[in-house]
């Protein structure tokens, strides 16, 4: 389920995540680049 849009500072990809994923990201950093991310990072999506 989709509730969220990643978009990396570093690297610049975009990914759709759920809460879960959110919080592994900002956790362990972008899964692409592993440059670390923060909760400014993510914008909510509106379904
Ligand atoms: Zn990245």
């Amino acid at each position: 389920m989709t509730e969220y849009e990643f978009t990396c500072p570093e690297c610049g990809q975009e990914i759709e995540v759920n809460d879960n994923m959110r919080k592994a990201i900002v956790t362990n950093g972008c899964p692409v680049c592993t440059a670390a991310a923060s909760e400014d990072e993510f914008a909510t999506l509106t379904e």
